[in-house]
C-alpha cells in the first residue's frame, strides 16, 4: 500500500533494544527499569486477577482507580479534579497522546512541537491528517524559546506540545515558562498537550510545575501521565488524562473506539497501591537521584561529558572527546563495537542541529547494570 507515514521506520526504542540484544550489549537504550516492580504492587494484581477482574473494565477507567488519582492530584499539586468527569483511564501515555490529538485536530491544522521531542507525537499529528510544526527548544539547555513558539503560531494552530521533565533531556519547565505560555494562548482557541510522564521523577529539590497547577492552562489543556513510569512497569500500559470535561468528553470518544478500555486488573491493583503507598511517588524523587548522581559520579571516569539532569531518568552525553561519528552512527558503534546500547538524539528531531554529538543513557537501572556499563565506557 501506499504508506500513510512516509517519514516513519521502526522506532529507534525498538531498533537499539534489538542491536542491544543482537550484541549482548548493556541496555541503556530504550527507558525501561531493569529492577522489580514494588511488592504490594505485584500482590494486588494477582489478588485483582484472582477476584476476577478479567473482565472489560468501564470504558472511562474503574471508579476506585480514577478517584485514588483525583486524591492524589489533590495530595501532591492541591489540585481538585473531578474523577467522573476529568480523568479518563487510558492505555498508556501513548494512546492517551493519540487520543488527546484526535480529539480536537482536524486535517489540514497545526500542532507545535518542541524539538527534541519524544517519537509519538508527530505520527499521532500526520494520522489526524495535520501537520506537526517544530521549534526547537535551545541545543545544551533544551529551554523552549517562547518568541519563536509565539512566531510559531498560525490561524492554523491548534494545539501546542510541552513534556515536563523532558524526554531526552530531563530539562524542566518552570512557572514563569507556563506563565508566558498561557499569555501566548490566551484569546486563542488552541488546546495544550502536557505530557508529564515523568512527574515524579525530579531533583534537586526542584518542584514539578504541573499544568494542573495553572488554572488558566488547564481550562485548554489534557495533562498526561504514566503509572509505567512511576511504578517501574513499562509493560503494563496503564496512563490517565486529566482535561476539563468538555475536552474530556471528545477525549472518551477516541479513546472508546481506540480502546475501549484499558487493562483492568492493573487498575485495580493501582487504585490498591495509591491508597495503601501514597508516599511511593514522593519517595521517586530522591530513589532516582541517588542513581543519577553515582551514574553521573562514575561518568567522570570516562570521556563522556554529562550534560545536566534536572529531571526525569536519562542522561546526556557530550561524546566529542571520543568520536567524529554523528549520533546513529555513534550508537551503533557504541553498541556493536564496545557493548553498550545508548538512544541518538537525531530521530527525535524534524532537523537535528549540525554538529551535535550528544547520546541519551538510561539510568533507571541496577547498580550492577550500571557498573558493567560503566566498564565498558572507561575503555573508550
Ligand atoms: N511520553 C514520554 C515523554 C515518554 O518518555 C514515554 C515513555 N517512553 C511516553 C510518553 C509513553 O508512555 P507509556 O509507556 O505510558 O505509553
Ligand atoms: N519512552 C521510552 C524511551 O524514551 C521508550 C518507549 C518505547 O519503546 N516506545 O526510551
Amino acid at each position: 500500500p501506499e504508506t500513510k507515514l512516509p517519514r516513519v521506520g521502526t522506532t529507534i526504542f525498538t531498533v537499539m533494544s534489538q542491536l542491544a540484544a543482537a550484541h549482548d550489549a548493556v541496555n541503556l537504550g530504550q527507558g525501561f527499569p531493569d529492577f522489580p516492580v514494588p511488592g504490594r504492587l505485584l500482590e494486588a494484581l494477582e489478588r485483582a486477577m484472582r477476584a476476577g477482574h478479567n473482565q472489560y473494565a468501564p470504558m472511562t477507567g474503574i471508579a476506585p482507580l480514577r478517584h485514588a488519582i483525583a486524591g492524589k492530584l489533590a495530595r501532591v499539586y492541591g489540585v481538585e479534579a473531578d474523577a467522573d468527569a476529568e480523568i479518563t483511564v487510558t492505555s498508556g501515555a501513548t494512546e492517551a497522546i493519540f487520543d488527546a490529538v484526535h480529539a480536537v485536530v482536524r486535517a489540514g491544522e497545526e500542532v507545535i512541537v518542541l524539538d527534541p521531542a519524544y517519537d509519538c507525537y508527530e505520527p499521532a499529528i500526520e494520522l489526524a491528517g495535520a501537520r506537526a510544526v517544530h521549534v526547537p527548544l535551545h541545543p545544551r539547555t533544551f529551554a523552549p524559546d517562547w518568541d519563536r513558539v509565539a512566531a510559531a503560531i498560525t490561524p492554523a494552530t491548534r494545539m501546542v506540545m510541552i513534556n515536563s521533565p523532558h524526554n531526552p533531556s530531563g530539562a524542566m519547565l518552570s512557572a514563569a515558562d507556563l506563565e508566558t505560555l498561557a499569555g501566548l494562548l490566551r484569546d486563542t482557541g488552541i488546546w495544550l498537550l502536557s505530557d508529564e510522564v515523568y512527574e515524579h521523577i525530579v531533583f534537586d529539590g526542584a518542584r514539578h510545575e504541573s499544568v494542573l497547577r495553572h488554572p488558566e492552562l488547564r481550562e485548554r489543556a489534557f495533562v498526561v501521565s504514566s503509572f509505567g513510569k512511576t511504578y517501574h512497569c513499562t509493560g503494563w500500559k496503564l496512563g490517565y488524562c486529566v482535561a476539563p470535561p468538555a475536552l474530556s468528553e471528545e477525549f472518551r470518544k477516541i479513546h472508546q473506539y481506540n480502546v475501549f478500555c484499558s487493562f483492568a486488573p492493573a487498575q485495580h491493583a493501582f487504585a490498591t497501591m495509591l491508597e495503601a503507598e501514597p508516599e511511593h511517588d514522593e519517595r521517586l524523587g530522591a530513589f532516582y537521584q541517588a542513581k543519577r548522581d553515582r551514574f553521573r559520579e562514575q561518568l567522570l571516569g570516562t570521556r563522556l561529558v554529562p550534560l545536566p539532569v534536572p529531571g526525569g531518568y536519562f542522561q546526556l552525553v557530550d561524546y566529542s572527546a571520543v568520536s567524529e561519528l554523528d549520533d546513529a552512527a555513534f550508537c551503533r558503534w557504541l553498541t556493536i563495537e564496545k557493548g553498550v546500547a545508548a538512544i541518538p538524539l537525531s530521530p527525535f528531531y524534524a532537523s537535528p542541529p549540525s554538529g551535535q554529538r550528544l547520546a541519551r543513557l538510561c539510568f533507571a537501572k541496577n547498580q550492577d547494570t550500571l557498573d558493567a556499563a560503566i566498564e565498558r565506557l572507561q575503555g573508550l
